[in-house]
This record gives C-alpha cells, sequence and structure tokens, in this order.
C-alpha cells in the first residue's frame, strides 16, 4: 500500500474515530526512530512496535460491533485451501471446483514481505462483490457478506485473513522448526491501535490470537504459486 493510500484510508476513518495523532505520523512513514519487540506467546513471535522517542508500544483491540471497518474496505480475500474448502461447503457448494468457478477470482499482484522483499503472489481470492474482476483487485469494496448488524453471514466459516486482520503472518525456518510470526498491518483502517507503556492490556488478545495464528499457519496450505517463502496477506 501506499503512502498516499494509507493517507486516504486514515482520513475517512478520522470521521468517525479519533486516531492519535502520533499514531497517524507512524503510519504515515514520519517517525523512524521504531524498534521492534518481539514477544513470543506460545509458539508465535509477535513484532510489537516500539516507538522509542515516546517510549511506548503500539497495541491493538477490536472495536466489533461498533466498527466493521476491515469488512467494508476488505481490498482482497486471498483463501488458503483449507478456506475452498470449508467457505464451499459453507456456500452450500457440492464440488470444490464449482465454488471456486463461481465464487472466486484468482489474481497476480507483487507485495512486499516482512523484511521489505518484494513478492509475486498468485492467490485464489473469495469475490467481495457477485460480479468482481481483476480490475476491483486491491480497491476497496464492502464485503458481499457483511450482514446489516456489521457481522459475517457466512460466521463461522470465514476466510483466514478475516479473522486474522489486522495481522499479517509468516513462516521462518528456525533451525529446522517452523515458528510462525506475526506483525500489524498497518492500511490506516483499523481503530484499534492504541499507544501503551507495557504490553499488559493486550495480554489475552496476544494469547487468543496466537492461537489463532499458529493454527492457520500450521492447517493450512496457501494457494501461492510463485516467490514461496514468506506471506504476508492485505
Ligand atoms: S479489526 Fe479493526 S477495523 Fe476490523 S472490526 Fe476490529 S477495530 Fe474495526
Ligand atoms: S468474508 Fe465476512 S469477515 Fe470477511 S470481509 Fe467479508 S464480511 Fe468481513
Amino acid at each position: 500500500m501506499s503512502q498516499n493510500e494509507i493517507e486516504e484510508s486514515l482520513n475517512l476513518l478520522e470521521k468517525n474515530w479519533d486516531v492519535d495523532p502520533i499514531l497517524r505520523k507512524f503510519m504515515l512513514g514520519k517517525i523512524s526512530d521504531v524498534s521492534d519487540y518481539p514477544v513470543k506467546v506460545k509458539n508465535v513471535v509477535f513484532h510489537v512496535p516500539y516507538l522509542n522517542s515516546e517510549k511506548k508500544y503500539i497495541l491493538w483491540k477490536c472495536f466489533w460491533p461498533d466498527c466493521h471497518n476491515c469488512c467494508d474496505r476488505q481490498g482482497r480475500l486471498p483463501l488458503t485451501s483449507d478456506d475452498l474448502i470449508t467457505i464451499g461447503k459453507g456456500l452450500k457448494y457440492q464440488k470444490v471446483s464449482d465454488f471456486i468457478k463461481n465464487e472466486t477470482l484468482t489474481v497476480t499482484y507483487r507485495e512486499s514481505g516482512p523484511s521489505g522483499q518484494m513478492t509475486t503472489m498468485t492467490t485464489i481470492n473469495l469475490k467481495r462483490k457477485k460480479d468482481e474482476t481483476e480490475k476491483d483487485d486491491g480497491t476497496h469494496i464492502s464485503c458481499r457478506f457483511l450482514d446489516d448488524e456489521g457481522g459475517c453471514s457466512m460466521h463461522p466459516e470465514r476466510p483466514g485473513v478475516c479473522y486474522l486482520y489486522p495481522f499479517s503472518t509468516w513462516l521462518e525456518n528456525e533451525k529446522g522448526i517452523a515458528r510462525v510470526h506475526a506483525t500489524y498491518q498497518f492500511t490506516g483502517d483499523c481503530p484499534g491501535f492504541y499507544l501503551a507503556d507495557n504490553l499488559d492490556q493486550m495480554k489475552d488478545e496476544l494469547r487468543e490470537y496466537s492461537k489463532m495464528i499458529y493454527d492457520y499457519n500450521m492447517a493450512s496450505n496457501r494457494t501461492n504459486r510463485e516467490g514461496f517463502g514468506s506471506v504476508s496477506f492485505s
């Protein structure tokens, strides 16, 4: 995502939510004195940003059901192999191939991985609107499964990227063991980020997401075909 896109998202977000001016500056890349504070929670290493000038950590909590911005502004919904089966069944398809044909769109795009390297990705994505085409990929479209109460009509069969948001996750080889890592995606769409002196307030979220992130990474074969190595869905 470009800085302009993040700024546009933040401007929209600020119509309904207060965004800490320091966090705004950070998300726009205007604060560079930032350390990566890795926290291992069970089997996942979370990379929490620490703003040295403020002596604060960036933490997160979700405001749902008061907020459903991520479903209103999803740029893309890549599906894993597991997602294809569970969501296909949830939408009453007998055959995965029919689900793929009718409800998904395959796209190829470039995105930066966790250490900044560009990766070419090909993913099978759930269509966010019935007539979605390749030219809609990456644009903000309100998801067709968002119901009037702000919930997901597919729940509990949601794509992994939905329930992991705003985290992006990847695997690293740690001496022959697959270590799962997670960090935040700062797209400017989520009002849940805040500054704090320590990690205490986020302990419950870290525990809950550690399990979800680990299971997601271990259970799923991702559908990317090129540039295998690290994945960051946005
Ligand atoms: S993750 Fe963020 S954008 Fe999505 S519902 Fe929660 S607070 Fe809103
Ligand atoms: S599939 Fe459900 S959770 Fe995912 S963006 Fe759509 S409404 Fe939201």
